[in-house]
């Protein structure tokens, strides 16, 4: 295909703009998009960036020679973006105006304008090193900063001097701007700014409490209580209709859990619609559609409402001021996913979105206090990230060398090494730094490098069946539950299905337990199944997409899931592939030495925690109080060697010769990353 070549009509019908701050400027951007080759467009939320300045390229002729492309975090904002733009335009989504996600490509020969996720342009890169297609691109809510708008911001620094023609806007949210101008050698920076009305804050701290599992029980008590008093304000205040609610939630599983709640409340003239990623396109239609259901809606999203969805008519907002943001600390080489405070930055975007058209009130469900000793802004991903994942991204990409790439922020140089140390402990680069074929399939696995790993193990070890449960099981929350008040009885039950051995094979007890339960139960049934089980159904669920996700995965790749039941070796054998730095050898009773002389203890909820083996790995090391092993499970010390032969270290002593078998015999001790997994060992050198 040519890239270069396109055989579409010029674009020549006229273009109307809403009265918004960017139509208002829109004489300046263009000229300033004349002029120069990188403009930065910054602005609050709702002041038309996303939608109008695409339709401003298109009014100055530029998708003549090539196309307008558009990129957006998230597959759900692509579409609506698209959908919003081409509804402007008066066309047909699909023809003049179409998007690209995952899995749907609703892009034609005549499309003008292409709205992608960024992880799709950056796919792109691949294909058409020089991105050809296209004559301008907007890089949409640079200021979140992921990986992929990192890469991009990165990769479009060096193609800018190799495509003279090409044109580039980024657009922000006010936040940090001159570090964009800066890396794009002093871009311009037009700021436009909205009319905005204002907001009133409500200050409505959840209770402090210590107990993680009890938490998620307290915000739903708090998000209850912030609709009612809202519901009040609503009554006193207004005589028309009641004003919708957005909530921000940190996931999707807090949007399910809280829609849930609400219905359970049942609020009078009340439509709650949760709002994420996964939803059909009609469930997600109904946030932007204008039939309702009921007088008032409550919008339950994450943050993609914050920056890059208008949901229109918000009156209030609830925040909780929390976001799940990806974590790895240094000093124990684990990542980890928190839930976090957001930022102040963040907060007050949320808040925002109920100013947009008529005065609002935002209840923030946390103390004034709190929220002045937020962090300004978030700091960007690749500054909190396990980089292993990134590297190999990066490998596979094609990026270059990650040291010298020309990131807006470098990572630490400590963060790259762990990276690399960890991605040729996988078997995935080698110590040179050169992408294996391993490492290109582990590319291709939707998950954590070291999850990945395991999942080629277990394909050669016929044990695919069983360890793409458990792989699925380590990636998304623990379905047991344990109310704070009932404890015991939580345990009893969950008692049914523990292994004294691993905690991976209780993970595939509870599985088997409940798929005999739900190819026999009516979901109402299994529901109360969950319930009497103390088992998550949400969660369950949960656990049941990743696992057919995968499963699709490792199809794509060719892997063959194994029909008879795979032994505790196999199984055991796969998942230390990925864990070979997260193995322990039994100083005391629960407590164990690790990998570089790290010490580390069994958590007391694991099902091995009585036997405490000698030998143990585990899935995760969490640091809380002490640094603690999550998922774990016996291991055999022979089993280490062979998967970690690129690894250990070998040591002779007392070598002598043997007449009587006329070889040198010396004693081999083995270890790896300092643990000694052989002790002492006969071997000879070739006979004479
Ligand atoms: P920005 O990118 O600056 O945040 P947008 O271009 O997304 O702003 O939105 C500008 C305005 O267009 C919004 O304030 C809203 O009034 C309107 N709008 C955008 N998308 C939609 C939509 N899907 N449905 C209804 N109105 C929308
Ligand atoms: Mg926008």
């Amino acid at each position: 295909m040519n890239n270069t070549v396109t055989h579409r009509q010029p674009w020549n019908t006229s273009i109307d703009y809403p009265e918004l701050p960017v139509s208002a400027r829109r004489q300046e951007i263009a000229e300033a998009l004349q002029r120069h080759q990188v403009i930065i467009v910054a602005g609050e939320t709702g002041s038309g960036k996303t939608t109008q300045l695409p339709k401003i390229c298109l009014e100055l002729g530029l998708s003549d020679k090539g196309m307008i492309g558009h990129t957006q975090p998230r597959r759900l904002a692509a579409r609506t973006v698209a959908a919003r733009i081409a509804q402007e335009l008066k066309t047909e989504l699909g023809q003049a105006v179409g998007y690209q996600v995952r899995f749907h490509d609703q892009v034609s020969e005549q499309s003008h304008i292409k709205l992608m996720t960024d992880g799709i342009l950056l796919a792109e890169t691949q294909r058409d090193r020089l991105l050809r297609r296209y004559s301008v691109l907007i890089i949409d809510e640079a200021h979140e900063r992921s990986l992929n708008i990192d890469f991009l911001l990165g990769y479009l620094k060096q193609l800018l001097p190799k495509r003279p023609d090409l044109k580039l806007i980024i657009t922000s949210a006010t936040i940090d701007l001159q570090r964009f101008s800066d890396h794009f050698s002093k871009a311009p920076i037009i700021e436009v700014s909205g009319r905005t009305y204002p907001v009133t804050l409500l200050y409505r701290p959840l209770h402090e409490l210590e107990v993680e599992d009890d938490k998620a029980q307290d915000l739903q008590v708090g998000i209850l209580q912030a609709v009612d008093e809202l519901t009040l304000i609503d009554r006193q205040t207004r005589e028309a209709g009641p004003g919708d609610i957005l909530v921000f939630l940190p996931g999707e599983r807090d949007i399910r859990e809280t829609a849930e709640t609400l219905r359970k409340a049942q609020l009078r003239d009340t439509e709650v619609i949760p709002l994420y990623a996964r939803l059909s396109l009609a469930e997600q239609n109904r946030v932007f559609g204008e039939d309702r259901k009921a007088g008032r809606r409550i919008v339950l999203a994450t943050n993609v409402a914050e920056t890059s969805l208008t949901v229109p008519g918000i009156r209030y907002v609830i925040d909780p001021g929390l976001a799940r943001i990806s974590r790895y600390s240094y000093r124990s080489k684990v990542q980890r996913l928190p839930i976090e405070a957001v930022s102040q930055a963040s907060a007050n975007q949320r808040a925002g979105r109920c100013g947009r058209v008529a005065p609002g009130t935002c209840i923030r469900l946390y103390s004034e206090d709190d929220f002045l000793q937020r962090p300004a802004f978030t700091d960007a991903e690749i500054q909190r990230t396990n980089l292993a994942a990134v590297i190999l991204n990066m490998l596979q990409l094609g990026l270059g060398d990650i040291a010298r790439f020309p990131f807006v922020d470098p990572p630490d140089s400590r963060f790259i090494n762990d990276g690399f140390k960890l991605l040729e402990e996988l078997g995935a680069v080698t110590s040179k730094r050169q992408l294996t074929a391993l490492g290109r399939d582990l590319a291709r696995l939707p998950v954590d490098p070291r999850i990945a790993r395991m999942l080629v193990a277990a394909n050669h070890l016929g044990s695919l069946t069983e360890v793409l449960v458990i792989a699925s099981a380590l990636s998304v929350q623990d379905p047991r539950e344990r109310p704070h008040d009932k404890r015991q009885a939580a345990d009893e039950k969950h008692q049914a299905y523990l292994d004294d051995d691993s905690d991976f094979i209780t993970l595939l007890n509870l599985w088997k337990a409940y798929e005999l339960q739900r190819i026999e139960l009516s979901s109402q049934q299994l529901k109360k199944w969950c319930q009497t089980h103390f088992i998550s159904w949400v969660r369950m669920r949960e656990w049941r997409d990743l696992h057919r996700q995968l499963h699709l995965s490792a199809k794509e790749l060719g892997f063959v899931e194994n029909k008879d039941d795979a032994d505790y070796a196999s199984i055991h054998k796969a998942l230390l592939t990925g864990l070979l730095s997260h193995i322990g050898f039994k100083q005391e009773k629960g407590e164990y030495l690790g990998a570089r002389n790290r010490r580390f203890y069994i958590f007391p909820g694991s099902g091995i925690f009585k036997k405490s083996p000698k030998w143990i790995m585990c899935a995760e090391l969490l640091e809380t109080s002490k640094l603690f092993a999550h998922y774990v499970a016996k291991i055999e010390p022979e089993w280490i060697e062979e998967p970690a032969a690129h690894l250990v270290k070998r040591s002779w002593m007392e070598p002598h010769w043997e007449q009587k078998r006329a070889q040198v015999v010396a004693i081999e001790q083995v270890t790896l990353y300092g643990l000694i997994i052989v002790p002492k060992r006969r071997v000879h050198y070739g006979s004479i």
